[in-house]
């Protein structure tokens, strides 16, 4: 159930609403909106009775949900959310998010150069593995915490926001002490023990869509993370598994303004993962921008041939400013036409 709370409503109407809620037995999640406040309410097994709430001062109307997600839903906040990230940068709003760095941090030297560049290109955020999630055991599993380290030195030095994957809840913990927002992989986006640990997490989270998942089981992998409590998830779409050879995944433009029908979360792509190849990347980053994405995360690498994880798909430098060039200019044209 949802209660939208009156345009007028005061803070003690909402807070009186949270607390009948909580003495249910249930869980209250009071999302702040532009025109009001409403409520959504998790917990409950069977319908919760609407009369409850109705009559309550400060409430305009208590709604049913058939759909399976709550939480994510626009029917609970009708404008898009925009998502902090390390106090002054934000994902959603109307600046393009571009998210660059190397697949896997391999060293401070190489983390440091990479991270030159992507300052010099203005993007906020510096992406980089400490934890890869790799296809063989014997494949570069990253540094660790050891990694993780020179990525709080490339904040400190740089002021870049750092976005990097946890691949268990330990590695939750580490990123909360060393990143800016948790990057939940592929492979772990219905990892439910993991993503309710995110949402215990006051960091962000960045959830890439599985290798197979249907529209509803990424967004109800995000709403795992917002039931708990964390409303700061941005979507990412990485491409899917598909019968295509030509790339290494399928990325699915039509997921983004998919998305956008449903839920009022952030969403950005990978052209990186969602194609594999070099050459498909800025194409793909472009398709990306122009079908309405929030952001895009990135693969950059000063030495692509020498990179010890997903060179095949990293832009060069020069790519790489091109491509931002080109992708902004893309939203530049396009942001004004869309309902932000
Ligand atoms: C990555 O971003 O480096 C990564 C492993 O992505 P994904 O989980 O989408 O495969
Ligand atoms: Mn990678």
């Amino acid at each position: 159930m949802l209660i939208v709370m009156k345009a007028d409503a005061t803070e003690r109407e909402t807070m009186e609403v949270v607390r009948i809620v909580t003495e249910l037995g249930l869980r209250a999640h009071p999302l702040p909106g532009a025109q009001r406040t409403a409520i959504g309410i998790t917990g409950n097994q069977g319908a919760v009775d609407a009369s409850r709430f109705e009559n309550m001062p400060g409430v305009a109307e208590a709604i049913r949900v058939s759909k399976p997600y709550k939480l994510i839903s626009l029917d609970l906040r009708p404008e898009k959310t925009v998502v902090r990230v390390g106090g002054d940068a934000a994902i959603g709003g109307d600046e393009l998010a571009i998210i660059a760095g190397p697949c896997a941090i391999e060293s401070r030297a190489q983390a440091f150069a990479i991270a030159e560049a992507v300052r010099r290109s203005g993007a906020r955020f510096f992406r980089g593995g400490a934890y890869k999630p790799r296809t063989s055991p014997y494949a570069f599993q990253g540094l660790g915490e050891e990694g993780l380290k020179i990525l709080a030195e490339v904040r400190e030095v740089y002021g870049l926001k750092i976005v990097t994957e946890a691949m268990d809840e330990a590695g939750i913990d580490l990123v909360e002490r060393y990143g800016d927002m948790i990057q939940l992989g592929a492979r772990n986006m219905q990892n439910f023990s993991l993503l309710r640990r995110a949402g215990r997490s006051h960091l962000p989270v960045l959830l890439k869509r599985g290798l197979a998942a249907t529209l509803d089981e990424w967004l109800l992998a995000a709403e795992y993370i917002m039931s708990e409590g964390n409303y700061n998830v941005v979507l990412c779409e990485r491409g899917i598994r598909t019968f295509s050879q030509h790339t290494r995944n399928t990325l699915d433009l039509a997921a983004i303004p998919a998305v956008r029908r449903i839920s009022h979360l952030p969403v950005i792509i990978d052209p990186s993962h969602g194609t594999g190849k070099n050459y498909m990347v800025t194409p793909l980053a472009r398709a990306g921008v122009a079908v309405g994405a929030d952001g895009l995360i990135v693969e950059i690498h000063d030495q692509p041939e020498q990179a010890l994880c997903d060179g095949a798909q990293a832009l060069t430098f020069q790519q790489y400013e091109q491509m931002v060039a080109e992708v902004r200019a893309i939203h530049d044209v396009i942001t004004p036409a869309m309902v932000k």
